[in-house]
């Protein structure tokens, strides 16, 4: 294509979202950073324009539909219709079930499922019309399921699901759809967990990259790298997968 691609990234103010956008931007595609809070973009969006890309900060609660309209408009006027999404927003709110409360599950499942399915909602519109897309979820090795996890395991398996439905519904409008499955990585989130199971972060680390076979825990960019693939031109037969980037196989 000739024109500038546009891309949306959730949860890109830091972690794997804002390796993505970064990424994505290097690539050449203008980026809409979007997160919770607009003003902590501003790390990503700094980044992307001093490196010579292009990139707009937009905050949003992508589990409120009005919010999600209102910021995929914005991405539309300030930067054009977006072709590539990448649904990476996410929570964890860990607990055995019998400590579960419904406010933890339903918190997980409004982030993951609902707000993927409102931001895809969004923006299909402007793939189907320009009969090209790439719409990319974050699913887990945790959908295979984790102790302490029921909420997000089931999340992150149902994105699986929902991934799947995208290839089939939007395949023949030149959308492909594909969801990335990270093991650990080296993020905030995972630094929460250690802190929530009172080890510290580098012990936590050192542990798990043990059982890993590449001897290491991921990194955002090696989630990144893979997303850039998916969401590439040349990928356009490669739809309704599941990626396992984890360091090693999966079941
Ligand atoms: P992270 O560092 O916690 O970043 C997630 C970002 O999403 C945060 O900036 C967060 O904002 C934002 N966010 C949360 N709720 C949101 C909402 N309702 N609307 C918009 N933005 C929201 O997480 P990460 O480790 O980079 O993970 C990114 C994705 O990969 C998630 O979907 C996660 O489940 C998945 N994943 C991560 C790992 C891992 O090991 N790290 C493994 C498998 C899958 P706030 O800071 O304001 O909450």
């Amino acid at each position: 294509m000739t024109t500038q691609r546009v891309a949306i990234v959730t949860g890109a103010a830091r972690g794997i979202g804002a390796a993505t956008a970064k990424r994505l931007a290097a690539e050449g595609d203008a980026v809409g950073v979007l997160d919770l809070d607009e003003a902590a973009c501003a790390e990503t969006v700094s980044a992307i324009t001093e490196a010579g890309g292009r990139a707009i900060a937009v905050g949003v609660d992508v589990a409120k539909a009005d919010q999600v309209e209102a910021a995929v408009q914005r991405v539309v006027d300030e930067l054009g219709g977006p072709t590539i999404l990448v649904n990476n927003a996410g929570i964890t709110r860990d607990n055995l079930l019998f400590k579960m409360t419904e406010q933890d599950w339903d918190s997980v499942m409004d982030v993951h499922l609902r707000g993927s399915f409102l931001m895809t909602r969004a923006v299909q519109k402007h793939m189907t019309e320009a009969k090209f897309g790439r719409i990319v979820n974050l699913s887990s090795t945790s959908a295979q399921g984790n102790r302490g996890q029921v909420n997000y395991a089931a999340a992150k398996a149902g994105l699986q699901g929902f991934t799947k439905t995208l290839a089939i519904e939007l395949g023949k409008f030149g959308v492909t759809a594909n969801a990335v499955a990270p093991g650990f990585i080296q993020t905030e989130m995972t630094k929460m967990t250690a802190e929530r199971i009172g080890v510290s972060f580098e012990d936590f680390i050192a542990h798990s990259a043990k059982e890993i076979p590449v001897a290491r825990v991921g990194q955002p960019e090696d989630i990144a790298a893979t997303i850039a693939f998916l969401v590439s031109e040349e990928a356009g037969f490669v739809s309704g997968q599941v990626i396992y980037v984890a360091g090693g196989p999966q079941d």
